[in-house]
């Protein structure tokens, strides 16, 4: 047995040195990502579910590296809120996202709001509000055509410090949403005392539509909730017709999933924007 244990203690020590090595060769990745422009946005349209057309999209953030291919940011965003680089690295996201939607309005109608999101970490540093307010002037978009996506488990790492961070942002016009609504604590507490504009429904939810019942009941339930409090509701992860025929018998606001799009290239989101809202 002592022989056992020992092994077990090698194992997995061993692991953990590979996580952490991992870690770090990402962590140093990071750094040189940022320095030398290989970070990039990718972006997935959200879809008016009255009108069928493109209103909005949320920018996710992709990797570029020269030797791995396109690393997705479930590989990196952890090792960056770890390690505070994702400060540095969602100003890039917020100011990027920002100054293309603002060229998409100009130049193609194109957009009237675009979605970022906001690590928990992020509400720590002590000048979000003013660095967020800055980006929207550098670039001039309208901070009504910002929405930044939160989820309930940031709000509740330091639920008075971000309220009053949130108050600042609504004052300036921003909008705020809830992401992945229904995966965390207290979701109603916080619709009440957040000044909040919309939740997303998280797609766990959604992928479960029209096979359970009590997803189909839990997503009618947020739907109604939602707009007895005058809030919009997104669906995130629509990737069936038969979960798009029933989000619009429940008259979910914005549609978002494979259904009618990955998250794609700047490039492209402009020629499906030309295509889908020019009909
Ligand atoms: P999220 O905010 O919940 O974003 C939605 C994720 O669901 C995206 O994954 C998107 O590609 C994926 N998705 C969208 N529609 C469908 C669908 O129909 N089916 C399926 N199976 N998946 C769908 P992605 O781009 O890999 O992003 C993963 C997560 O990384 C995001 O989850 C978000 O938490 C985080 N993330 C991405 N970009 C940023 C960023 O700029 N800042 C921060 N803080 N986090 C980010
Ligand atoms: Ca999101
Ligand atoms: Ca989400
Ligand atoms: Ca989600």
């Amino acid at each position: 047995a002592k022989e056992r244990g020992k092994n077990n203690y090698q194992f997995y020590t061993k692991e953990m040195t590979a996580r952490s090595l991992e870690r770090m060769t990402i962590e140093r990745g990071l750094r040189h990502a940022l320095l030398n422009n290989e970070l990039l946005l990718h972006y997935q349209p959200q879809i008016d579910s009255s009108s069928g057309c493109i209103v909005s999209a949320e920018a996710l953030v992709r990797w570029q590296h020269p030797e791995w291919g396109l690393v997705s940011p479930i590989r990196f965003i952890s090792v960056a809120e770890e390690t505070g680089l994702i400060v540095p690295i969602g100003i890039w996201v917020l100011r990027t996202a920002c100054l293309q939607t603002k060229a998409w309005q100009e130049n193609h109608g194109l957009l009237s709001q675009v979605a970022v999101n906001l690590s928990a970490r992020q509400f720590l540093e002590h000048d979000l509000f003013e660095t967020i307010k800055a980006v929207l002037e550098e670039t001039g978009l309208n901070p009504s055509s910002l929405e930044l996506e939160i989820t309930e488990s940031a709000v509740m790492q330091d639920p008075e410090r971000t309220l009053a961070i949130l108050q600042q942002l609504q004052e300036l016009g921003i909008r705020l949403s809830i992401d992945d609504f229904g995966t965390g604590y207290s979701s109603l507490t916080y619709l009440r005392r957040f000044p909040v504009h919309s939740v997303k429904i998280d797609r766990s939810f959604v992928q479960d539509i029209p096979n359970d019942e009590g997803s189909m009941t839990l997503v009618r339930a947020i739907i109604a909730l939602a707009h007895e409090l005058k809030l919009d509701v997104t669906a995130e992860g629509v990737e069936t017709e038969a979960q798009l025929a029933f989000l619009k018998t429940q008259q979910c606001d914005l549609l978002q999933g494979y259904l009618y799009s990955r998250p794609v290239t700047a490039a492209q989101l402009e020629i499906m924007g030309g295509e889908i809202n020019g009909q």
